[in-house]
């Protein structure tokens, strides 16, 4: 590893540098760089130390990929008289320094399900105030098997109209769960009544939440309307006693190197093609700015990576203003339509499968599941009833090697309990061909502007 630094990232990657600022110019960016020992020295050379140094540098491109989490966000609250301990889950460390003590964990989201089953587990009392309820809550692990490995073509390709079908198969699903009962109960309860799935709302992908409440006795209630000295008061007119709050409540995006001008043109991010770039700025280019509703967005943020190294390189043009501005728009109809005000908190979510097959159709690597069918149908099955990956895309078009994509695809574990992954897999199978039936597979189905003429049932 250290050879392979020495050999070649040094050479073309310059570590520990922080930017300080960057401004479009003619021709350009023009960069400006702060090196210093910023982490105490990088992983390769802890001990040495970085010389300190301002520089300003010119680019004919920039690719931005600071994160989604940048400023920890509290929400407006009256907190100004309470006298315990206030934290953001940015600062959350572990559950040892509130031990004993009556604790508020705020939110819904994967830090609050993690931080409130910690913190359930030793404090003396635990209270969740949520403003809205979690998302889609999908376990960490289901019947021996990672959950991720229900995650398959064939789910997500389903046409929208299959939505409620889901919900209620979704739920009849938890229901039936041996082990751990009381807790997928919980869960089924909380996505069925919320109308949570994956075709409407993020995923939470854990059962912190409900674990803490089944088995911790953790307290759930609505938001909090205001504080005083000892005692946080909820919307619905109750109180707890409390020592401390701890606010898992997000984070903002925000580009401290841009000016406000610019900053303002890319956020909200939904406002970029793809997340990724403005039509006004053709050399800048934005990555891992799309928080996919389930599965990951590291794997989206590879298909980014591609799109912009064709773009820079030339060997892709980016379709026209227009054309931006129009599939912009088409993109976020359909993402108001389907994922409605879970979007509208949160614009840089996109639909995994449809945001990862339109940026293949630009690159050209499609899935190519006809040719596997034909090719190799062991590599066919584990395309369409495997957890999806990056590797699927792997398989044709720039950058490709269909024999080690295909190991790899082939190497991923599919669901462990067989009769039920057959079950599940056989009623796909069937809402698959009756779609096919319908006609519902066809590009203009699958089209934003098919889709977002639909009603909210997902009807057409
Ligand atoms: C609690 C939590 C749970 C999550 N769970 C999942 C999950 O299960 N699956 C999933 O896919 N994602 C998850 N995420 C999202 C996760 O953050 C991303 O998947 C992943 O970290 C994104 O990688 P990134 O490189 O885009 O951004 P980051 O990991 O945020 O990296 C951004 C980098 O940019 C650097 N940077 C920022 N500003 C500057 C600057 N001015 N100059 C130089 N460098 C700068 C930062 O130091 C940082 O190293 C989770 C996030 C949180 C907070």
């Amino acid at each position: 590893m250290k050879l392979i630094i020495r050999l070649y990232v040094n050479e073309h990657v310059n570590l520990n540098c922080k930017v300080i600022a960057a401004e479009k110019t003619q021709h350009g960016w023009q960069v400006s760089i702060k090196k210093k020992n910023w982490s105490n020295g990088h992983y390769f050379h802890p001990e040495q130390q970085i010389e300190e140094e301002e520089f300003t540098r010119e680019y004919s491109h920039l690719i931005v990929c600071s994160g989604l989490h940048n400023v920890p966000y509290i929400p407006k609250v009256d907190l100004e008289n309470f006298n315990g301990t206030l934290i953001h889950s940015n600062d959350y460390r572990d559950a040892e320094r509130f031990k004993n003590q009556d604790v508020v964990v705020v939110g819904s989201g994967e830090s609050a399900s993690d931080i409130a089953l910690q913190i359930s587990k030793t404090a003396k009392s635990c209270t969740i105030a949520q403003r809205s309820a979690p998302g889609t809550l999908f376990p960490r692990f289901i019947q021996g098997s990672t959950a991720d490995t229900r995650d398959d073509r064939l789910t997500y390709n389903l046409p929208r109209i299959w939505r409620s079908f889901i919900l209620r198969g979704h739920r009849r699903y938890y229901q039936i769960q041996k082990e751990n009962k009381a807790v997928f109960h919980w869960a089924a309860r909380s996505n069925f009544e919320n109308n949570r799935c994956a075709f409407n709302t993020n995923a939470c992908k854990s059962f912190g939440i409900p674990e803490s409440i089944v088995h911790y006795k953790a307290k759930l209630k609505p938001e909090i309307a205001y504080t005083a000295k000892d005692d946080v008061f909820f919307k619905d007119g109750s109180q707890v006693k409390s020592d401390a709050i701890i606010f898992c409540t997000g984070y903002k995006l925000k580009f401290s190197f841009f000016s406000d001008q610019l900053s303002d043109q890319l956020i909200p991010i939904n406002n970029l093609w793809k997340n990724c770039i403005h039509p006004d700025l053709d050399s800048l280019f934005l990555v891992g700015f799309s928080r996919p509703q389930q599965i990951n967005l590291v794997t989206i943020a590879e298909m980014q990576a591609r799109m912009v190294a064709l773009v820079i390189s030339q060997k892709k043009t980016l379709p026209s203003k227009e054309t931006l501005l129009n599939e912009i728009n088409k993109d976020q109809s359909w993402m108001r339509k389907f994922y409605g005000n879970r979007y509208e908190k949160n614009p840089a979510l996109v639909d995994f499968l449809y945001y990862m097959d339109s940026m293949a159709e630009f690159i050209g690597c499609q899935v190519p599941l006809k040719k596997a069918f034909i090719k190799d149908f062991a590599l066919w099955r584990k395309l369409v009833f495997s957890s999806l990956n990056g590797a699927q895309y792997r398989l044709v078009g720039p950058g490709s090697n269909w024999h080690e994509s295909a190991q790899v695809i082939k190497g991923i574990p599919t669901f462990l309990n067989r009769k039920n992954a057959l079950l599940r897999w056989s009623v796909l199978s069937v809402l698959t061909m009756i779609s096919s039936f319908l006609g519902l597979f066809n590009k203009d189905y699958r089209s934003v502007k098919k889709q977002a003429g639909m009603d909210s049932l997902g009807r057409a």
